[in-house]
């Protein structure tokens, strides 16, 4: 929550500054301070995060793009933020990688996309697909946070090294930890490749095909 506190505090601060204020005594956020806690259901979070100014992503996005699936999986996916497919339908993983994604979890998983959730680990696209800065991924965590409290997954799956990184600060290689578990929050994580790097990689799909067989015999002892 201290990023969002920081990230709304700075975006005042630059809007005082655009009034022509050029020194501001501290006690003025006291007085009103935001309200910080956000929602306890998916579709309030959604409707908050859909009107959030509190990046620079903000600024070029055609849509927010929330997360989508079963509110109460077991299973979560997290990439690493939208593409351009995904910022112009609103929805994640609907693009080239998309296709991949949905045939690891259709084909290997054998189960319907719709029963699990996808999520990115920023809403908004960032720029000729870069990776999302750390201000960027700090930011936008806290409705990440708290859409994993809300759903409770047992198994989160991170797509990429970005994911991996930004969901638990460790910044050893993807190549090194792929297939790795991790239990962490009430969850266990397991980081594969992004469905984007298969499709440069193809010869990459048997490890992450190991992966997924992993994640689908976690599934049968839950
Ligand atoms: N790549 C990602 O990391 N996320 C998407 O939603 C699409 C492509």
């Amino acid at each position: 929550m201290k990023n969002l506190k920081n990230a709304l505090l700075l975006k005042q601060l630059y809007q005082l500054k655009q009034l022509g204020y050029r020194y501001t005594s501290a006690s003025i956020y006291k007085e009103d301070e935001p309200d910080l806690t956000l929602p306890d259901t998916l579709e309030k979070l959604e409707e908050q995060a859909k009107k959030c100014h509190l990046c620079e992503l903000s600024k070029n996005r055609t849509n927010v793009v929330f997360g989508e699936g079963n509110p109460q999986a077991t299973l979560m996916f997290i990439g690493e933020g939208p593409g351009a497919s995904e910022d112009s339908m609103g929805r994640p993983f609907v693009g080239r990688s998309g296709e991949l994604l949905t045939k690891m979890i259709e084909n290997v998983l054998q189960m319907p996309r719709g029963e699990v959730y996808i999520a990115n680990i920023v809403k908004c696209r960032p720029p000729n697909n870069r990776a999302p800065s750390p201000t960027e991924a700090h930011t936008c965590h806290p409705y990440l946070l708290k859409q994993i409290a809300l759903i409770k997954p047992k198994i989160i799956m991170t797509l990429g090294g970005t994911a991996y990184h930004y969901m638990t600060a460790d910044e050893t290689a993807i190549s090194k930890v792929r297939g790795t578990l991790l239990q962490q929050n009430g969850y266990t994580l397991i980081p594969t490749y992004h469905p984007s790097f298969l499709l440069r990689n193809p010869s990459a799909k048997k490890e992450v095909f190991e992966d997924l067989k992993k994640v689908k015999a976690l599934l049968q002892q839950l």
